[in-house]
C-alpha cells in the first residue's frame, strides 16, 4: 500500500481499489508537540469511539467509513478532498475562545454576551472557524466571512448547519451519560459526487473537550477527559520543559501515560457504554 500522509496522529494508506487505510496510532500531541512515548491503545480506543459516534450520527452526515480495518486502531474509508477550514462548535467557553473573548468580547467574529468566565454555558451552540496550521502550527480562529471567501456561501452555510447538529446530537446523547461537550472540531470533505461528508474521528477526546458533568463549575479551568495529565504535568516545575523556550517536551513518566489511558478508556465506556475490548 501507497503511504499518502501523516498527520500528528493518523497515518494514511492508498489501497489498491482506490480508498484509504487510516490508522490511529498512539502518539499525543500537547501544545503542538509530538510527546513521547505514546499512550497504549489510544489509537484503538479513539478509533472504536469514531466509529460508534459516526453510526449516532449518521441521519444528520454522512461519513466516509467504508468498513473496519483489520486492527482496531485503523478503518478503510473513503478519499475526501478535504475543506480547508476546521470546522469547530462551542457550547461553553474555554481555551483559545475564552482567550480571545477576553481581549474582544467575540469567538470567531461571533459577539458574546459580557461576564463569562472559564466554563461558562453559551446561550446557545456557535461556530467558530480556524485555519488549519501546518505540523508544528497553530491554528487561527478565522470569521464566517472568510470561510465564505474560502469555500462559497453556498458551503459556508452547510459547514456551520452540520457543524452545529453535530455538536447538538452529540452534547446530548453525552449529557445522558454525564459528560458535556464543551466544544468539537470536525473535519468535512467533499466526495467524488460532491457531498459534504463528514472525515477523519468525530467526538473523540482529541477532537473535543470532554467534562464530567458532576464536576463542571465555571469560574476555574474543568477536569477533563482527555490528555489534561499530560498537559497540567508539561505546565508543572515537574517536568522541567519551558513552553515559551521552544525546546521539544520532556518524555512523559509512566504514571502520567498510565492516567491518561484510564481517561480515553474511562471516556470509551461512558460514552459507549460498552467495555473497551480493543
Ligand atoms: P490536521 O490538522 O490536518 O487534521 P492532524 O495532525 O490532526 O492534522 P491526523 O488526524 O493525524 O492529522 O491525520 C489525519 C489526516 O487525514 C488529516 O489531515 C485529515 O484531514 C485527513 N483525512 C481524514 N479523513 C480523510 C479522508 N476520508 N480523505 C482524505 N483525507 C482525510
Ligand atoms: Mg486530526
Amino acid at each position: 500500500m501507497k503511504h499518502v500522509h501523516s498527520g500528528k496522529v493518523r497515518d494514511l494508506y492508498e489501497t489498491e481499489d482506490g480508498l484509504l487505510l487510516m490508522v490511529a496510532s498512539d502518539r499525543v500531541s500537547a501544545f503542538d508537540h509530538v510527546l513521547e512515548p505514546g499512550i497504549p491503545d489510544k489509537g484503538a480506543i479513539l478509533t472504536q469511539m469514531s466509529l460508534w459516534w459516526f453510526d449516532q450520527l449518521k441521519d444528520i452526515v454522512p461519513n466516509h467509513i467504508v468498513a473496519k480495518g483489520d486492527e482496531a486502531r485503523s478503518v478503510v474509508c473513503r478519499p475526501l478532498t478535504m475543506v480547508q477550514v476546521e470546522c469547530v462548535a462551542r457550547g461553553y467557553l474555554t481555551g483559545g475562545g475564552l482567550a480571545e473573548y477576553r481581549e474582544g468580547g467575540t469567538v470567531s467574529g461571533v459577539r458574546l454576551p459580557e461576564g463569562l468566565e472559564d466554563g461558562s454555558r453559551l446561550p446557545e451552540p456557535i461556530f467558530t472557524p480556524s485555519t488549519k496550521a501546518p505540523l508544528g502550527q497553530h491554528d487561527e480562529p478565522i470569521s464566517y466571512d472568510q470561510v465564505v471567501a474560502e469555500v462559497g456561501a453556498e458551503a459556508a452555510a452547510e459547514l456551520r448547519r452540520i457543524t452545529l447538529a453535530v455538536y447538538t446530537r452529540g452534547a446530548e446523547i453525552a449529557r445522558e451519560r454525564g459528560i458535556i461537550v464543551a466544544d468539537t472540531k470536525i473535519e468535512l470533505g467533499w466526495d467524488s459526487d460532491g457531498a459534504l461528508t463528514l472525515g477523519d474521528e468525530v467526538l473523540t477526546p482529541d477532537s473535543s473537550r470532554f467534562w464530567p458533568a458532576d464536576g463542571w463549575r465555571p469560574g476555574r479551568s474543568q477536569p477533563s477527559f482527555d490528555k489534561q495529565f499530560v498537559r497540567d504535568w508539561l505546565l508543572s516545575p515537574e517536568s522541567g520543559w519551558d513552553k515559551t523556550s521552544g525546546n521539544p517536551p520532556p518524555r512523559l513518566p509512566d504514571p502520567i501515560v498510565e492516567r491518561t489511558r484510564e481517561r480515553y478508556l474511562e471516556a470509551y465506556e461512558r460514552i459507549t457504554g460498552a467495555p473497551f475490548s480493543g
